[in-house]
């Protein structure tokens, strides 16, 4: 694929997302997502939602030794991933499984485990997959901010749901804080990150 080809096939995944709401990553949490990629030599990577491969591909994309092993599961996402996958013939290097995550056991270790799915679900998600987390590898969370939310007072959130989810994003934020294994950095870029990686002592 030529460097247009890529940039239009690109362009036309993120305007799939747009008019489909798929809630894919945003530019700017993209961007330091690939380039800390680039930055750590990660090869080995693990994604907790694919969507439908946006950052999924933008990951592969880093470098050719790059492969991703990533989980969705909803159906018409997942079919909408193979086929964007394809389109860039990366095959070879992304693996995508149609699966609760919860549900699906990893084998191997990674340099990168991005979790990017239910954001009330990020501690689950955290718990189940540190086990295939390299000794230098990094776990990155998207969605810390929660459009905000997560910095409010929950007695300014009138909807119950939300207040629900936020309580379950403070709880998620307070266990990275308090983690005695894991260093964890949080980033106010996008929709807020979590950057969590060993503490070696
Ligand atoms: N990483 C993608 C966006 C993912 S959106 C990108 O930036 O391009 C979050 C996705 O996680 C949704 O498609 C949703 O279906 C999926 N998801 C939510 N809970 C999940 C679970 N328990 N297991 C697998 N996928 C899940
Ligand atoms: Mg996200």
């Amino acid at each position: 694929m030529v460097v247009e080809q890529i940039i239009q096939s690109i362009k036309e995944i993120k305007e799939y997302a747009k008019e489909n709401k798929v809630p894919i990553m945003q530019d700017a949490s993209m961007d330091f997502i690939t380039t800390t990629i680039s930055k750590r030599n990660a090869k080995k990577i693990l994604e907790v939602g694919t969507a439908i491969g946006y950052s999924t591909i933008m990951m592969a994309l880093t470098d050719k030794d790059v492969t991703v092993t990533t989980i969705e599961k909803d159906k018409e996402r997942y079919f909408e991933a193979i086929k964007n996958v394809k389109k860039f013939g990366l095959e070879d290097r992304i693996t995508l499984i149609y699966n609760d995550a919860l549900d699906t056991d990893i084998e191997g270790l990674y340099d990168l485990i991005l979790i990017d799915a239910a954001k009330s679900k990020n501690l689950e998600f955290f718990t189940k997959f540190e086990r295939n987390l390299s000794v230098d590898g990094i776990v990155i969370t998207d969605n810390i901010n929660f459009h905000g939310y997560t910095k409010m007072d929950p007695k300014e959130i009138e909807n119950r749901n939300i207040r629900a989810l936020v309580k379950k994003i403070k709880n998620y934020i307070n266990f990275l804080e308090n983690d005695v294994k894991y260093k964890t950095t949080f980033y106010e870029i996008g929709d807020g990150l979590s950057v969590s990686e060993r503490r070696i002592d």
